[in-house]
Formats: structure tokens, sequence, C-alpha cells
């Protein structure tokens, strides 16, 4: 039983989902992903017996939240090639990357009043750079290309200024491509600019290694890699040291960079997803890589017009954005009730304007309206894929010879 097919029946045993039909199949983790089962089975006691705080330290209450707290710690430092006390604990990733882009270029304004970021980075990347720019310091946005990596010696140029800090990150969140972390890092390094990546799509997804890739700072969140909601990290390098202003003042907790008190169950959550992130990631992208050729294959053979979305090679296999010549992905999307896919990232697709990652690669806007977003993840099966292709192609082929059967 898939976990949809799950999550329908404990909703219909509740009386819930009655009358919302059977559910969607679900296409759509760079969204979001379900929890992991045994992620599930992890945190559960720490909501009830194991209820501690775990910043108490007169009794053991307090001890057994805390080791549990640092046990997760470990297992998140583990994936990334850090060292656990680099690693604070946040709400997600938009709080990791507030704190890192935020933090840096508050504490180095005086000397370093420049940070660095690209064109297709996350909402709340783009949007953290608009507050500093408010606050007097420079943002340079920079261009990629039409596969939507980024551009190195744009880069180069725009490090002539001293800076604070250059954020890119790891895995497009719609497009799937994996930037030069390597090279961008080195670049950083040689220039004494920090390096923040944005690695929400690709922690557990590629290998990533913080000290391989000259990486200073970098976020991750828990529930794009089937974790909890809610809880996020942010890596940040004590070798040479990362300076950083907290977002908020209170108790002082993680390192002075995160005051607040740690929610053990979420913490717990996020150290087990990596932990098992690590143990079945090489396998898990050799399944999605088969996948996702099945799907392209498929859909190849049924249609005709059908084009990819970012670079070919430098992607990661869950993440393929589509372009249906002739076809508005909207028209598609409330075309096709059976699939839960997207226009955009789930950020933007509320509006209708066309994503500005499709058009930061120079798609025109008809091209960007065509396109959709499918992703597949863990609980994704052949059988799953094959309905896809099934369904896209008819509803597309429908589309495409016009609305003469509509009454
Ligand atoms: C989902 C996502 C975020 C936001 O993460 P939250 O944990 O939901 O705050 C940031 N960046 C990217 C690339 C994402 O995919």
């Amino acid at each position: 039983m898939s976990v949809h097919d799950t999550l329908a029946k404990d909703a219909a045993a509740r009386g819930g989902a009655a009358n919302l039909g059977p559910r969607p199949v679900y296409f759509d983790y760079q969204a979001t992903t379900p929890a992991d089962p045994r992620v599930v089975e992890a945190l559960l006691p720490y909501f009830s017996e194991k209820f501690g705080n775990p910043h108490s330290v007169n009794h053991a209450f307090g001890w057994e939240a805390e080791e549990a707290v640092e046990t997760a710690r470990g297992q998140i430092a583990q994936l990334i090639g850090a060292e656990p006390r680099e690693i604070v604990f946040t709400s997600g990733a938009t709080e990791a990357n507030n704190l890192a882009i935020k933090g840096a270029a508050r504490f180095h304004r005086e000397a370093k009043p420049h940070v660095i970021t690209a064109v297709s980075e996350h909402k709340c990347v783009l949007e953290s750079c608009h507050r500093l720019e408010d606050e007097g310091i420079k943002v340079t946005v920079l261009p990629v290309d039409d596969g939507g990596l980024v551009d190195l010696v744009a880069l180069e140029a725009a490090l002539e200024e001293p800076t604070a800090l250059v954020s890119i990150m790891a895995v497009n969140n719609e497009i799937g491509v994996i930037q030069p972390l390597a090279e961008i890092g080195a670049l950083c390094r040689a220039k004494g600019a920090y390096f923040h990546s944005d690695a929400a799509q690709a922690v557990g997804k590629i290998p990533l290694d913080v000290e391989a890739m000259k990486i200073d700072l970098l976020s991750i969140s828990g529930h794009k890699i089937y974790g909890p909601k809610g809880i996020g990290a942010l890596y940040v390098r004590r070798r040479p040291r990362v300076r950083l202003e907290p977002l908020f003042d209170g108790g002082g907790q993680e390192r002075g960079l995160r005051s607040g008190t740690l929610p053990p169950m979420l913490c717990v959550g996020l150290g087990s997803a990596c932990a098992l992130a690590r143990e079945e990631m090489a396998d898990e992208a050799e399944r999605l890589g088969e996948l996702n050729a099945q799907l392209r294959r498929g859909l190849a053979r049924r249609l005709q017009g059908v084009n990819l979305n970012g670079d070919a090679d430098r992607r990661i296999p869950g993440c393929l954005n589509l372009a249906f010549e002739g076809i508005d992905s909207e028209d598609l999307v409330r075309a096709m009730p059976e699939l839960a896919v997207s226009t955009g990232s789930a950020c933007t697709s509320a509006t209708v304007e066309p994503s500005y990652v499709l058009r930061a690669l120079g798609l025109d806007t008809i091209r960007a309206r065509s396109s959709l977003r499918i992703g597949i993840g863990r609980f994704t099966t052949a059988a799953e894929i094959e309905r896809a292709i099934e369904v896209i192609a008819a509803r597309v082929t429908q589309l495409r010879e016009g609305p003469a059967d509509k009454t």
C-alpha cells in the first residue's frame, strides 16, 4: 500500500476526506515530502514520555532530551562532512537562509558592505538580500545561463569588491539543476568572502562535503528530506570561524546564534531523516534515475514537442521541469486532477506571473507558461509513473486539439 493510500484510508476512517474523492498521485516532492514512517517512529516519544526541556541541566528529563538533540546534531553533521558543533537548529531553510545572509552581511557591514547572489535563488534568499539593500548594503544579483547555471566569470568579477557573502543554492527547487559548488567555493575562499549555499533541495539527494566544496554556511530543511516540517538547520563553519549577527535575542541557545527552546521531537526527526538519507542516498538516486528515464521515454513515445527546462546533465533525478508546446500549464494542471503537480514553486504558483526562474533561463513567457514541474521521490512507484504518462499524454493531446468537444 502506498503512502497516499495509507493517508487516504486514515483520513476516510476519521470521516475527513469523504467528499474529497480519491487523492491525486503525489508528484510534488520539491514542495514538500511526506515524513518517512521510520522518522515518525523515532520522533514520537519526544512528544510525551521524553518531554524534557533539552536546556534543563538539573535533572534526567533535561539530560534525556539533550542527549537526543545532540545525537541528531551529529547525524546532520555527518551527512555534510561537518562537526556536530557547527550545526545550528532553526525552524527551517527559510530561517537558516535569513540567519546566514543577514547575519553575515550585518556582522561585516563596515569592512565588506556587499553580498552576491543569483537571479534563480529561492524567494527567501532574494528577499533577505533586498532587506539588506534597504540597510545600505550593496547586492549583486548574478545572471544564470540558459541551463540555469550561475556564470562563474560574472561571479569572479563581482568578487573584486570586498564581499561579506556569496549565496548560491546547491540544487534549484524549480528545475533541479546542480550549481558548480566546488568552483564557487574556491573563488569565494580566494577572495575572503563567505560561501553560503541554500541546500534545501540538495541535502540527502547529492553528496555534499563542506570541506571539499569550501562551503562556510549551508541551509537544510527537514520537510524536503522526509523529515518533519518546522525544523531545519544552518551549518556554520568554525575553522576559519564564520561570524554572524543573530536574528533574535534571548537565552543564547545554539552558541548564541539562535535563542529559543529547541524542539527535541523535530530535532530527532531531522536527525533520523539525515541518517536514513546517508544510508540510502546512492540507491535512491539510482532508482529515481530509472523512474525519471521511464517518464521521459514514455512521454516522448506519446507526445511531440516536450522540452526539458534546465541543464540536461547537471541535475538531480527527482525533479523534471518540462515545457509542453502549445499548452498553458495552468490549464493542464486543472485538466489533471489525478496528479498533484505544480506549475512552479509552491510560493509563486498562486500568482499568474510566469516563473521568474524559468524567465531567468531566457525562456519566453509562452514557454515559461507551458511548463510543468514533476517531482518524484522516495515513495513514487513505477506504476505511478505509468499513470502519469497516460494522464499527461491524454490531456496534452486533448488540449492541443482544442475545445471542440467542450459543451
Ligand atoms: C523549501 C525551500 C526553502 C524553504 O524551506 P522551509 O524549510 O520550508 O523554510 C528554501 N529554499 C529552497 C531551495 C527550498 O526548496
